[in-house]
């Protein structure tokens, strides 16, 4: 492979299981796998910790710059840092995915954090996923892929995932707040969850997650080829 840098974006809404095949990809190719999604949720996160409504636009706004929000990689894994601390274990619960994706939906949030995504692609080949990377921060991206999968086949897996930490939620919430999550990425005003003209769609919903990882492989080779 060229020395060229590469960059790899797979969009798609929460559960279709782009931050695992996206990682398996980029172990795979020697790419930097970039998780956008975790950076809005360590805003999420400092947003409940400092006691804010998520939905209260002024005062998220407001405290944007008295936050730092940064992501760095410990034994190839990425992590990522609020004003230095490193907050990677307390983001992946349910009130946090509700804050971030309330937070997500405000112009300032996604400004907040545009240079450092932008960043990262300039620096490394990268396979960055998230809601608006082949549209908004990486309209050039080398290769653009749009993951998807029934709601139901996501809130499945995304339900065993938080059985296995340990935590107590039903089926039913998951499919709710996917469902509410989704409805929130799709329809908000300011970079919405939708595939970039030039993607390649990708269901994977009757795939096991070795039959999906091959695809995508598949087709970022076929990208890289032409
Ligand atoms: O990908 P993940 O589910 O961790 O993302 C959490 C939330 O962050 C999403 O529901 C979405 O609202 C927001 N997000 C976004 N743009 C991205 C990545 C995530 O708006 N590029």
């Amino acid at each position: 492979m060229s020395d060229k840098i590469v960059s790899v974006a797979i969009d798609g809404p929460s559960g279709a299981g782009k931050s695992t095949i996206a990682r398996a990809l980029a172990n795979e190719l020697g790419y930097v796998y970039v998780d956008t999604g975790a950076l809005y949720r360590t805003v999420g996160y400092a947003v409940l910790q400092n006691g804010i409504d998520p939905k209260d636009a002024a005062a998220v706004e407001a405290l944007l710059p008295q936050i730092q929000v940064t992501m760095g990689y410990v034994n190839g894994e990425q992590r990522v840092f609020l004003n230095e601390q490193d907050v990677s274990g307390f983001i992946r619960t349910p009130e946090v995915s509700m804050a971030a994706s309330a937070t997500s939906a405000m112009p300032p949030v996604r400004q907040f954090l545009f240079h450092l995504q932008q960043e990262m692609a300039q620096k490394h080949s990268v396979i960055m996923d998230g809601r608006d990377i082949g549209t908004v921060v990486l309209p050039f991206a080398t290769v653009k892929i749009f993951l998807t999968a029934s709601a139901e086949v996501r809130a499945e897996r995304r339900f065993i995932e938080l059985q296995e930490k340990g935590m107590s939620v039903t089926y039913e919430e998951v499919l709710a707040d996917m469902k509410e999550r989704d409805y929130n990425d799709s329809h908000r005003a300011t970079a919405p969850l939708k595939p970039a003209e030039d993607a390649v769609l990708v269901d994977t919903s009757g795939n096991t997650l070795e039959e999906a990882i091959a695809r995508m492989k598949e087709v970022v080779q076929n990208a890289l080829k032409e």
